[in-house]
């Protein structure tokens, strides 16, 4: 337990080492986000599109077939990983990265909270733009006819929209942005990312004990996580309390530090009907993200 707390306070201050070093690889991003912004946001549509919800297992099966195409597009070689029962399976993904001595796992969720469409003012799953949240006068906008840069205070509304696919597309984004100006991440990456997360994740146990070697890293950074108090982000997290997802599996299993990035859902609305990401809460978990895939280093 030591070894972990020295080693993970090490890592708090690469962390913070990271905010620093990374004001470059920041410019850069943030031009990158601005030029692709209709991407990015057509990425986090389809895929809150799918209704990976509980109720629905071929809603979970279809966004764990899409999320490992959006791995392999990208180079990483890919499994998904079932416990057996039928139950969704964790999507995971793997990519050296020349030089590195150090992994680093991702995680995040793909599955959402249940819907009761009749509390919702849209559909779950027909993501709306609205200029801000209902209660302070949102309405719709028209994202077909708007031009970016958007508007950082639009919302989208939609069914894990928040929590926790933009988790999904800050890490697919920030990987783009960092391949696109021909950086190289400082870590090896492995993803991790559950369908079982909001109903307490009662495989992950078990997916992780059978398959601890394909799974091996130095560390966990979790892409989901409690409410800051402050209710702004980015944040990193040490130790871990709150949420749902079971922070102790990782380290009780795997003997690395964890690390949690609730970098994208600090809105606290997840749970709720007409769920909603803020655009720039998006915009600030890509450039998190991208820190973490080329300055962690220790
Ligand atoms: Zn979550």
């Amino acid at each position: 337990m030591r070894c972990m707390l020295r080693a993970a306070c090490g890592l708090l201050a690469a962390f913070a080492a990271t905010q620093v070093c990374a004001a470059n690889v920041r410019d850069y991003v943030e031009g990158y986000r601005i030029a692709h912004e209709s991407q990015i946001v057509g990425q986090l549509d389809e895929l809150t599109r799918i209704r990976s919800v509980a109720a629905d297992p071929a809603g979970l099966a279809a966004a764990a077939d899409r999320l490992e195409s959006l791995l392999k597009e990208r180079g990483f070689e890919t499994k998904l990983l079932s416990p057996g029962t039928g139950a969704p399976s964790l999507v995971f993904g793997y990519l050296r990265s020349p030089g590195a001595r150090r992994t680093v796992v991702f995680y995040a969720h793909y599955d959402g909270q249940p819907v009761t469409p009749s509390e919702w003012k849209s559909d779950p799953f027909i993501p709306v733009m609205r200029s801000g949240p209902l209660n302070s006068g949102g309405h719709d906008i028209d994202l077909k006819a708007a031009r970016s840069p958007f508007n950082p205070e639009w919302r989208l509304f939609g069914r894990a929209a928040s929590d926790d696919k933009a988790s999904i597309v800050a890490f697919l984004a920030a990987f783009d942005a960092l391949k696109a100006s021909g950086r190289k991440t400082s870590v090896n990456i492995k993803v991790a990312w559950e369908g079982e997360e909001e109903v307490g994740s009662p495989h992950l146990a078990q997916i992780l004990r059978e398959n601890q070697t394909l799974l091996a890293s130095d560390l966990w950074l979790i892409g989901d996580g409690p409410l800051h108090q402050s209710r702004r982000g980015p944040v990193a997290l040490l130790p871990m309390m709150g949420a749902s997802v079971p922070i102790y599996l990782f380290a009780d299993i795997f003997k690395v530090p964890v690390i949690g990035l609730p970098i994208v859902n600090h809105d606290n609305n997840q749970h709720a009907a007409n769920e909603n990401l803020r655009l720039q809460n998006l915009w600030d978990g890509i450039e998190t993200y991208a820190a973490m895939l080329t300055a962690l280093s220790w």
